[in-house]
């Protein structure tokens, strides 16, 4: 049994505004991404920096951009959560999540114990 609580609605404010914070940094950062991660053009000239750091600057880009857009997505289905009132229940067990663990990754869906499973499972 867990010993966590669901937060409570100043509690829930506060994770909002901390959503709402990092979703806007994650938005930013992805503006940034999206242009690194342009395709290069090859027959261009690239100057001092050669071909393969281009294409390797690219790629990294690209994942880079993959990250941030699952990141976004989470933070954005965090606060649907948070208006639909189900914000903070694991979505496996439904237990809660606890508040400790919402601060450090308010996008969390699931408890600990879950995740832990989860992770156990996935090998
Ligand atoms: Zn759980």
């Amino acid at each position: 049994m867990s010993e966590e609580s669901l937060p409570s609605g100043e509690e829930l404010e506060e994770l909002r505004s901390l959503i709402e914070k990092t979703l806007a940094e994650v938005e930013a950062s992805l503006e940034d991404a999206r242009d690194d991660a342009k395709p290069v053009n090859l027959d261009l000239e690239i100057g001092r920096v050669s071909r393969v750091d281009a294409l390797q600057q690219q790629q990294f880009a690209v994942a880079r951009r993959g990250e941030l857009e699952t990141r976004q997505k989470q933070l954005r289905s965090a606060l649907s959560r948070i208006q639909a009132g189900s914000f903070g229940e694991c979505l496996r067990c439904e237990e809660p999540i606890g508040l400790r663990r919402l601060r450090v990754r308010p996008e969390s869906t699931q408890c600990r114990e879950c995740q832990e499973s989860a992770a156990t499972h996935a090998g």
